[in-house]
């Protein structure tokens, strides 16, 4: 198939068109900031955290995974800001034990809180037979992501709002690479308003099929009308720090996290993940991470052939039978 010269898009991506040179569309139309807008990003994050360190809570609430994004986030807010940082974890009944490990050693050495917050595993089972079997959402939103990513990073951006509105905690953090979440959005004000129109992305249609017992994991009408000064600032502080995959795990292996061996390639953490992905190449024929890996590669983070081989690498049969077996999917092969 063929692949774009500069960064790892496939033919099969959608709406991907090539140039004589065989540039594809994303790579000529999308900017890549340029070190002093990451300066200038860096300056404004400052200025905001000077702004919102809380004298009554915790300053900023983390969505925490274990892997080496949100773990490397956790540090750079702990101990290059000194913050007062709650870590939440989701635990959707596939983070793997060594990534548990690291969530227990890492929050504890860098001084953080961690919350681990749990639905019960046939909740997240029902949920995940469904993204798996259904077309929930749009196409757009599965350009960059499998449906069962989507579903469970709803599920987590959900609660990490739902947690700092209830703790009056300033500002959320989470760990987007640069491949996953633009500079554009890394300081982002939340509000009411686009809550509810964001709602119709993801909670509104997976309610819709899983039902009301699906509610208590989103926002509700009572939590919008929390007052606005109360809703936080979204922040991604990766978008604009150095961003080497290398070091950052470098740097957190200095604190002691260990990079789990029993997950895929692609995740520091997740035992679903391989699953996830398998489902998404099989129906739509390019790699659910293509998207993120094509901006890190873009951004010039990542080597263009290191980055061909992740999205080309087989899923591990293992591991694909091993989340299948436990939805009680059948995988495909
Ligand atoms: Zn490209």
């Amino acid at each position: 198939m063929v692949t774009c010269s500069k960064c790892v898009l496939p033919g099969s991506f959608p709406g991907i068109q090539f140039d004589d040179a065989g540039v594809c569309n994303y790579c000529r139309n999308i900017p890549i900031p340029d070190s002093s807008e990451k300066q200038a990003h860096r300056e404004k994050f400052e200025a905001l955290l000077n702004s919102k360190r809380s004298t009554s809570s915790f300053d900023v609430l983390l969505a925490y995974s274990g892997g080496k994004d949100s773990t490397y986030t956790l540090y750079l807010l702990a101990r290059e800001y000194n913050l007062k940082v709650l870590a939440l974890v989701f635990d959707n009944g596939f983070v793997s034990d060594q990534a548990m490990a690291n969530i227990r050693h890492m929050t504890g050495t860098l001084g953080a809180a961690c919350m681990v917050f749990r639905p019960p595993f046939d909740l997240m089972k029902k949920v995940f037979g469904l993204a798996a079997k259904h077309d929930i959402y749009s196409p757009k939103t599965l350009d960059r992501a499998s449906s069962i990513c989507t579903t469970c990073i709803g599920m987590v951006k959900a609660m990490v709002l739902k947690t700092a509105l209830s703790y009056h905690i300033p500002l959320v953090a989470f760990g987007w690479s640069p491949g996953q979440a633009p500079i554009s959005s890394a300081i982002m004000q939340t509000n009411p308003r686009l809550q509810k129109f964001s709602h119709r992305s993801v909670r509104d249609p997976l309610i819709g099929l899983a039902g009301d017992e699906l509610k208590p994991y989103f926002l509700s009408d009572m939590d919008l009308e929390v007052d606005q000064s109360l809703w936080p600032v979204n922040i991604h502080p990766l978008a604009f720090m150095e961003y080497d995959e290398d070091a950052i795990v470098e740097k957190i292996s200095s604190f002691g996290w260990v990079k789990p061996m029993d997950t895929d390639p692609n995740s520091t953490n997740c035992l679903l993940n391989a699953l996830a992905n398998h489902l998404h190449r099989k129906r739509f024929n390019f790699h659910p991470y293509a998207w993120e890996i094509a901006g890190i590669v873009r951004s010039g983070s990542m080597d263009r052939n290191q980055g061909i081989a992740k999205v080309n690498q087989e899923e591990d049969r293992n591991m694909v039978n091993y989340a299948a077996r436990l939805l009680d999917i059948d995988p495909g092969f």
